[in-house]
């Protein structure tokens, strides 16, 4: 699924966020950056032992914002490294933590001159995030960031599974409805 935004695209695919040909994937990260499970265990798996030095030279990495690493081993040329929450921990604040997050990210981008990029889905894995709640505040903190920002070209949500790849189609049907 695409979409134009701005001058930009916005693209739904199914996929290994590992495997992605763009200038910068974003990680899943927790504050600590120093690798875990879910997305996370597999960037660093492919990143390699570079990755994780300049992760540990940035950390730690508050909630809801980012840091950029070099990507070791990895074909893109960036990783940026996003905390998003934990489900229910500071409940009345979920949602805006897990909005700055992704608004982070893209602000560092921007900021690197970064212009095709690949998020994860930021939260909804150990996190707990609900994936329906997750995804209509992710692809909203994209489109508003977007349309304000023409530098970006492409960003590609890379959906590991296929309920995960549904509930952002619908979100973004639901999102962009006249
Ligand atoms: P968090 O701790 O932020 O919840 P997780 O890595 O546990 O992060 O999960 C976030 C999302 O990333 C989940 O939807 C999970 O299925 C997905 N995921 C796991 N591995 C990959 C991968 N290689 N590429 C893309 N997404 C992945």
């Amino acid at each position: 699924m695409q979409r134009t935004i701005g001058g930009a695209v916005l693209e739904l695919v199914q996929g290994d966020i590992t495997l992605q040909e763009v200038d910068a994937l974003f990680n899943a990260a927790n504050s600590r950056l120093m690798g875990g499970g879910g997305v996370d265990g597999a960037i660093h798996r492919a990143g390699g032992p570079a990755l994780l030095e300049a992760c540990r030279q940035l950390a730690p990495c508050p909630t809801g914002e980012a840091r950029l690493t070099t990507a070791g081993n990895l074909k893109a040329q960036y990783v940026i490294h996003a905390v998003g929450p934990i489900y229910q921990r500071d409940p009345a604040n979920d949602a805006a933590l897990l909005s700055s997050a992704y608004r982070s990210s893209l602000e560092l981008a921007s900021y690197h001159g970064i212009r095709r990029l690949a998020f994860p889905s930021l939260s909804t894995g150990a996190y707990g995030y609900p994936i329906d709640e997750a995804a209509p505040v992710a692809l909203s903190t994209v489109i508003t960031y977007l349309q304000q920002h023409p530098e970006i070209e492409l960003v590609r949500f890379v959906l590991f599974d296929s309920r995960t790849f549904d509930a952002y189609q619908q979100a973004l049907a639901s999102l962009l409805k006249p």
